[in-house]
């Protein structure tokens, strides 16, 4: 089966990408994608170089004006990736409340420190990945959003975790509990990393464990990225596939 969703884009309403959204339909049509959603990043830490850089208004007149000229070929979602929403929960609940198809709620920032600056590898990495997880359980089990971005993006500076396993029990039965979907993202793989984010075995582990919501997600910052890295995703598990669906006006709609 042909994964037909790239549920984690980013267009120029980020910081740090520069696709516009017609752009961005017309290579995923291409690509024979049936579902994307773009998911610009939202800060609200004072560190981030995108902190207030989002425009909301312009984006969904933008992503409104496309959804209508390509929707016969694709159908084209809203979305946030919301940078620790259990912080900036007032903020979180005002762009909520415009009414999104999907918001992916992500840990980008442990105070002063990004997840992805290599300033990482000089602190004490086990207080790191401690602080990491908290802050995740935290915004996993207080925050209003539909789906955990990247659930082990420290690797991409780490290179092992070993420390999840103390952990990955309760991050995925709170997910479960909350009934929050995981996304499978391909960016690891394009950062000299050989994995997915999550692991193959964490996404292994949350079907065993009963989660079956998932979405698949490229987090393209370039328009070449989407779709990319799909390749070994449905031989990961049997029932991966049936737990495969996207976001709908907040609401999981299985594929
Ligand atoms: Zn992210
Ligand atoms: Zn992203």
């Amino acid at each position: 089966m042909k994964i037909n969703m790239d549920m984690h884009i980013h267009s120029e309403y980020s910081c740090d990408s520069e696709s516009n959204i017609h752009d961005i339909c017309t290579a995923a049509i291409e690509k024979g994608l049936e579902y994307i959603c773009i998911t610009d990043h939202v800060d609200f830490n004072k560190n981030d170089y995108g902190c207030d850089y989002y425009n909301a208004e312009a984006y969904l007149e933008d992503l409104n004006q496309c959804k209508d000229e390509f929707k016969n070929e694709i159908t084209l979602l809203s979305g946030l990736e919301f940078s620790e929403p259990h912080i900036y929960k007032k903020e979180f609940k005002a762009l909520k409340s415009m009414g999104y198809d999907m918001t992916i709620g992500s840990i980008h920032w442990l105070g002063e420190h990004f997840i992805g600056q290599r300033k990482l590898l000089e602190l004490n990495r086990e207080d790191i990945q401690r602080q990491y997880f908290e802050e995740l359980i935290e915004m996993i089990n207080s925050s209003d959003i539909n789906v955990v971005g990247h659930l082990d993006r420290p690797k991409i500076i780490f290179k092992e975790m070993p420390l999840i396993s103390e952990y990955i029990d309760e991050i995925l039965s709170s997910i479960i509990k909350r009934d929050i979907a995981i996304e499978i993202n391909t960016r690891a793989l394009r950062k000299g990393w050989n994995d997915l984010m999550p692991s193959k075995g964490i996404i292994r582990k949350y079907i065993e464990m009963g989660g079956n919501k998932i979405v698949v997600g490229s987090d393209a910052h370039i328009v070449e990225e989407i779709g990319a890295g799909y390749q070994e995703i449905p031989s990961i598990n049997s029932r991966l596939i049936s737990c495969l669906g996207i976001f709908q006006q907040d609401s999981f709609v299985r594929l």
